[in-house]
């Protein structure tokens, strides 16, 4: 330390005033003398004093002093170890021996041992300056020594701070790099390991450039040019991929900072956060959200944007057409309901593979809802490629498929439209294309339909109809017909099948095929069987009552398979047939497969019920659904009513007529009734008879016709003159 730097130093640390002392000496008259020689030199002091070690060391414990001043011979010690007790003590002061005389060794061993100066007692016109000196002194160390341990003390900081910052980025999560400008890597800290599975050693001096991914490497390589002219801003480089030492691709997010100018960096600090999970979900949610999660196929958020997007580019290019094909699975509820929902899934995922099938390159297929599914054909340039698809769609659904050991026949009703200047929005498309599915459906599914503009009419119509079919029962607009059923040997009339239609005021009859769907849905059709059913037993009751033997021997009426899930089923056919007084073996219930589809132990329970009570059971529209012959000796059956589309094919191919043959053939083995349904042609009659039929039904003997009608015909029946209708 310069003399100068002392000075200063100690003029800020002056010596304190008044200063307190403690006088080691037990001869009261040299006491004496010290404080006179302090007292002249204008010191201003306190004091204690102490003559033996046993007060020096208590005084020494109970206060603060800032010199001692001892002399040699003490009583029982001495001044060297007055000296070493001060050490013990922890006060560092000035130790300062005032002695009459002091022998060569002593003095030497006292110097040795630290005292900070000597005095004799016959000099003590020396003591003030002595004392003050030592004191300077003794306050420069102390200011010395309270500097080096700041300093210290400032060293460790740094050193704890650098190395609380290398700690922080060698265990960053991001990745910490400086880059040269020229792109190549000056430092890379350790998670590029984790990260990016190399050691940061291996990368060094390395161009960083060779672990961007191709695609992004001149967006990254453009970003290092704008940089360049950059300083000290931090600057966002947004999505890139790199690397790994695995050869996978990781997304990262950077923010890049040119410290080119600052020596300890001289390059861009780059902090590269890993992305590749967020980037990751992001993309799986925007899958998700276009995607329909059971089929995989596009929902109906990504086919309204397409549709959307395809009507905007018709307007703009007239020529450019494309069609719509909206289809709907035919009986899937009965399926869905019947089978479980499990099951349901199922079929619709093999559908929906089926239906890939279809399609080319470029069009798109979406599941729309539940059973419905939406293909969007570009490139279309008349209807009829449209309807080639939509009759190679009937052909994939064909084959029967096998679900839980059952084979299940689905088929689809499609409704076809195609693009046009009058269409702004996804959702007039998709509602004509609907109404056209809906008209397939009602011309009795597996078919498609041509959207015509009068179909829109009709849609809205469907929409009053649910409401209008409540009203119906309680306003009795129901009204039962009767099919008659003939001995295809006698022609004579055996019997007759209701058939409920409905007859709102004022407008034409409405056949059950349009409302019948609707009412199983809703569950209105218990309430409508029911009814149909008391209609048609009063009915044959009183035909009995006035026709008699030439009455028909039973009555058909349809049960709805939604019936069944009504334990009770049974008691309440009973109590409707027994209250209108016709006997029980007259009544024939009509079902049709679907009802084994549903919990068959339960089904066939009630079944077997009905017929130990005489009420008889017969199998309607035979051969079109889950065809197994097993049903007919597996549940109790009187009769069975092969469908109408064998009937009509009758004499056209062998395989129908060996399958016609064979359920005459099984009919017969097993003593149930057969009736063929849809006769329509003479030649049907003579080929039935042959195959072993015994009766049947149709256009060729009759339609459906009102109780009236029908009444007419048995007065006919009675003489034997049935005349043809
Ligand atoms: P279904 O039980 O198969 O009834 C036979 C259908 O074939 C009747 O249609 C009948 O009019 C029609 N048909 C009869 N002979 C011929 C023919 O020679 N050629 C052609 N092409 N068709 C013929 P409808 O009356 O329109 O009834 C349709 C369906 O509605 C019935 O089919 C039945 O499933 C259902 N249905 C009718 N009434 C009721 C009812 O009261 N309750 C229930 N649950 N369903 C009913
Ligand atoms: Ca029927
Ligand atoms: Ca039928």
């Amino acid at each position: 330390m310069s003399s100068d730097l002392l000075k200063s130093t100690l003029s800020n640390n002056e010596v304190k005033s008044p200063i307190h002392l403690l006088l080691l000496e037990d001869v009261p008259e040299d006491i004496e003398l010290i404080l006179l020689a302090l007292t002249n030199a204008d010191l201003e002091f306190t004091y204690d004093t102490a003559e033996t070690a046993s007060l020096y060391t208590l005084k020494l414990e109970e206060n603060r002093y800032d010199a001692v001043l001892a002399d040699y011979r003490l009583p029982g010690f001495n001044g060297l170890q007055a000296l070493k007790i001060l050490q013990q003590s922890g006060q560092k002061i000035p130790f300062i021996l005032v002695t009459g005389s002091l022998g060569e060794e002593a003095a030497v061993a006292c110097m040795k041992a630290g005292i900070t100066d000597y005095l004799l007692k016959d000099r003590l016109f020396r003591l003030p300056n002595i004392l003050q000196r030592s004191l300077e002194e003794f306050a420069l160390r102390r200011q010395q020594q309270q500097a080096l341990l700041e300093q210290q003390k400032a060293e460790k900081a740094l050193r704890d701070s650098e190395k609380r910052f290398r700690s922080l980025i060698e265990n960053a999560i991001d990745i910490i790099l400086i880059v040269s400008s020229a792109g190549e890597f000056r430092y890379v800290s350790p998670s590029v390991k984790r990260i990016l599975g190399y050691s940061p050693n291996r990368l060094k001096d390395q161009p960083l450039f060779d672990l961007i991914h191709p695609e992004d490497q001149q967006r990254i390589k453009s970003f290092f040019n704008r940089i360049k002219n950059t300083t000290n801003q931090s600057i966002p480089i947004s999505e890139f991929r790199v690397r790994t030492h695995d050869n996978n691709w990781v997304m990262l997010d950077a923010i890049a900072k040119n410290l080119e100018d600052d020596p300890a960096i001289a390059g861009f600090v780059i902090n590269c956060h890993d992305i590749t999970e967020r980037h990751h979900t992001a993309q799986q949610l925007r899958y998700d959200a276009y995607h329909d999660k059971l089929t995989g196929l596009a929902n109906r958020t990504a086919l309204l944007h397409e549709l959307e997007h395809a009507i905007i580019q018709h307007q703009r290019r007239k020529d450019d057409h494309f069609a719509l094909l909206f289809l709907d699975l035919d009986r899937f509820k009965v399926i869905n309901d019947s089978l479980g929902h499990l099951t349901g899934d199922q079929l619709l995922q093999e559908m929906a593979k089926r239906l890939q099938q279809c399609h080319r390159q470029g069009d798109m297929l979406a599941r729309f809802g539940g059973d419905e599914f939406v293909f969007l054909l570009r490139d279309i340039r008349e209807m009829q490629e449209a309807v080639v698809v939509a009759e190679r769609i009937h052909q994939v659904l064909q084959p029967p498929l096998m679900l839980n050991n059952r084979e299940i026949f689905m088929s689809a009703s499609i409704g076809i439209t195609i693009s046009g200047e009058h269409y702004h929005h996804p959702e007039q498309m998709l509602r004509d294309a609907d109404a056209a599915m809906y008209r397939a459906k009602a011309k009795g599914r597996a078919c498609h339909e041509i959207f015509v503009s009068t179909m829109h009419l009709s849609a809205l119509k469907e929409l009053h109809l649910e409401n209008d079919l409540r009203q119906a029962l309680q306003r009795q607009e129901l009204v039962v017909y009767y099919q008659p059923i003939f001995d295809l040997e006698t022609e004579k009339i055996v019997g007759a099948e209701a058939l409920v239609r409905w007859h709102p005021p004022g407008k034409s009859l409405i056949p059950p095929n349009d409302f019948i769907p609707l009412a199983e849905e809703t569950g209105l059709i218990i309430e409508i069987d029911r009814w149909v059913l008391k209609c048609a037993c009063q009915q044959l009751y009183q035909w009995q009552q006035t026709f008699q033997k030439f009455a028909p021997h039973f009555i058909s009426v349809n049960l709805s398979p939604k019936q069944f899930s009504d334990a009770s089923l049974k008691d309440k056919i009973t109590e409707i047939v027994d209250k209108t007084g016709l006997e029980r073996q007259h009544l024939k219930l009509e079902i049709t497969e679907t009802v084994f589809l549903k919990n068959s132990h339960a089904v066939l329970g009630i079944l077997s019920e009905l017929q130990e009570l005489n009420i008889q059971i017969c199998l309607d529209d035979f051969g079109t659904g889950y065809s197994s012959l097993s049903y007919l000796h597996r549940f109790p059956l009187n009769s069975f009513k092969i469908d109408r589309s064998f009937v009509i094919h009758l004499g056209q191919t062998n395989k129908n007529d060996a399958i016609v043959r064979i359920v005459g053939t099984l009919a017969h083995e097993l003593q149930l009734e057969l009736i063929a349904e849809g006769v329509e042609e003479g030649y049907q009659i003579e080929a039935l008879k042959k195959l072993g039929y015994q009766w049947g039904q149709g256009y060729y003997f009759s339609p459906p016709i009102d109780a009236q009608a029908f009444t007419l015909l048995l007065e006919k029946n009675r003489y034997h003159v049935v005349e043809k209708i």
